[in-house]
């Protein structure tokens, strides 16, 4: 049994893995969040959270006002949220090379090659920070970065844009898709993956013709959209599995 869970910025998701299978335990406030009040038994815990981390050290969270304190003497995983998304969408998929982006507040990339996380010195992918052009400033004290341009705290009217597909017709999709494209010719996934709260209601189809626009045929990977609010929860928990395993 391990406990998985996703701190966001507003809310705060736990799971239980048992076994092979999910069990959602609830959505709570982060703010009020108390592990103690969890009242599960659990091995370990994985959690994850919008923070950056290398050398398993946070430095930088742009889009988190504070990180909680969780306090368990249980084995723990904390790893960020979008390479939670990521190591999910492998086992969901099924598939060993995946590119993931996670579009909420922030825009998250997550890699797994051969089946493995891939974090490099612990920071590897953040798409959403990755040049695109302009003088825009960025939460995290850049300029001109693809977050400035896409991520939900830069878009406009984001819930009637995904609405009325009008989201599609944005400077910030194309420059999505540019940067997807990118990776792509980097990285040569087997599947690009989307979650979060706008990325899960974006049209996979779109995003397909519009990068496959971009890049040669040959390199096209699938692209899918994980409708699933508690895909991170459920990769931590999965992280966790792998690290008793150890
Ligand atoms: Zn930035």
């Amino acid at each position: 049994m391990i406990l998985g869970v996703d701190i966001g910025g507003t809310n705060t998701d736990v799971v239980l893995l048992k076994n092979e299978d999910f069990e959602v335990i609830g959505t709570f406030k982060t703010r009020e969040f108390d592990l103690s009040k969890i009242d599960v038994d659990y091995e370990a815990i994985g959690i994850g959270i919008a923070v950056w981390f290398k050398k398993g050290k946070p430095v930088g969270a742009p889009n988190l006002e504070r990180i909680p304190k969780i306090e368990t003497d249980k084995p723990r995983i904390v790893e960020n949220d979008a390479k939670c998304f990521a190591y999910y969408s492998a086992k969901v998929t099924g598939k060993n090379n995946v590119l993931s982006l996670t579009v909420g507040t922030g825009i998250g990339t997550g890699i797994v090659l051969g089946g493995k996380l891939y974090k490099g010195d612990g920071l590897a992918g953040e798409l959403g920070h990755s040049y695109v052009g302009g003088r825009r400033k960025c939460k995290c004290g850049g300029y001109g970065h693809l977050e400035c341009y896409f991520g939900g705290w830069a878009i406009k009217d984001v819930k009637e844009k995904l609405e009325n597909e009008a989201i599609y017709d944005t400077k910030g999709f194309k420059l999505f898709c540019i940067a997807i494209a990118n990776a792509i010719m980097l990285l040569n996934p087997e599947i690009v993956t989307f979650g979060g709260r706008i990325g899960g209601r974006l049209n996979e189809q779109v995003i397909s013709e519009e990068v496959s626009k971009l890049i040669p045929e040959v390199f096209k990977p699938e692209f899918r959209v994980i409708k699933d609010d508690y895909a991170v929860a459920k990769g931590s928990a999965l992280l966790a599995k792998d690290l008793l395993k150890v």
